[in-house]
């Protein structure tokens, strides 16, 4: 009996990191597509793996092209017949390229994200259980049509609303507000929720677009002298990262003023929980105040993935208000 075809590729990250001290200390991404897959028991029963290593970067040095580059491998993956595809990279920027993947993930066929807390050599290491929770995933007919998932843990969350909460947990990954959408039980994936999402953007026309979008965190005293030294000439947009509902001072107000004249300006709120307000407060720097400023809310997205959402709008299309305040308000809300 023939069995389907499931796709593995590899970033790096703690999931592929190994050392070659006698303490396992000072780890470093090394290990294959092939390695992550050879190691997890049962794996060929399952399905059969095309395994691909992409890179073996840490995944703090991973960057927009390489992960628009994991989507068209994806694609090409799913094209050649894969009932589904896994991807493995670090945590540490899991949440951001997961988001950048569903943004554009236009196949039925599931997309899941997976990595690891502990390396390959540690005691108990995740790797191995992630990954077969990931295939599992990419395997169930029940996760055609969800865009991307991370699975972490036994759980599966949504790209969109996932989020790394802690530095060292093997259980890093929560979906604040809403929640993992399913989990892993004896082997089968449930879902609690039906499926549905957000029309996959367009690809880029330009394959190599790379738009400069920095992101900025406000701070008690902030008087905007940093958002005003970035130079237009330099950057595309900006996000800021504001105060409980993304509010920020009432001088770094008239510096959001100053720069949504010359490019756009989203600001998100930096609690990790929780949307930016839409019409609650009038003071200077208050949501109501930097909306009338020209600024534009993130809605529900963190910070980092309204940073993503920017680079992914202005990657395909103009940087025209209208447009990015309805593609905000459509996919920064569930
Ligand atoms: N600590 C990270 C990880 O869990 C390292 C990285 O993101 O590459 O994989």
């Amino acid at each position: 009996m023939s069995i389907p075809t499931v796709a593995i590729g590899a970033l790096g990250g703690t999931i592929a990191s190994t050392s070659n001290a006698h303490d396992g200390s000072e780890i470093v991404p090394t290990l294959s597509a092939e390695r992550l897959a050879a190691a997890v028991p049962g794996l060929e029963e399952l399905a059969e793996v095309r395994a691909e290593t992409l890179a073996q970067l840490p995944s703090p040095s991973l960057d927009e092209p390489t992960v628009m580059r994991a989507l068209r491998w994806a694609q090409a993956a799913v094209d050649a017949g894969a009932v589904g595809v896994v991807l493995t990279q670090g945590t540490d920027t899991l949440e951001e390229s997961a988001y950048l993947l569903d943004l554009f993930w236009d196949r039925p066929e599931p997309l899941v994200v997976t990595g690891a807390m502990r390396s390959p050599q540690a005691a108990g290491a995740d790797g191995p259980a992630n990954l077969l929770t990931a295939v599992r995933c990419a395997l169930a007919p029940a996760s055609r049509g969800r865009g991307v998932l991370v699975a972490f843990d036994d759980e599966i969350h949504q790209a969109r609303w996932v989020a790394k909460t802690d530095s060292m947990s093997t259980s890093a990954f929560r979906s604040p507000v809403f929640g993992p959408i399913g989990r892993c039980v004896e082997a089968e994936i449930v879902y609690g929720v039906t499926a549905g999402r957000p029309a996959p953007l367009p690809p880029p026309q330009d394959e190599g677009a790379d738009p400069r979008v920095p992101l900025l965190a406000t701070y008690l005293g902030d008087d905007g002298h940093v958002l005003d030294a970035l130079s237009p000439a330099g950057i595309q947009g900006v996000v800021i990262a504001g105060f409980g509902a993304g509010h920020v001072s009432a001088a770094m107000a008239e510096a959001v003023g100053r720069k949504s004249s010359e490019l756009p300006v989203v600001f998100a709120s930096r609690t990790g929980s929780g949307p930016t307000g839409r019409a609650m407060y009038g003071y200077p720097g208050s949501e109501i105040d930097l909306l009338a400023r020209g600024a534009i809310g993130a809605g529900w997205l963190s910070p980092v993935k309204a940073r993503l959402l920017l680079w992914a709008l202005l990657a395909t299309g103009p940087a025209d208000a209208a447009r990015l305040r309805a593609e905000f308000a459509a996919r920064g809300t569930p």
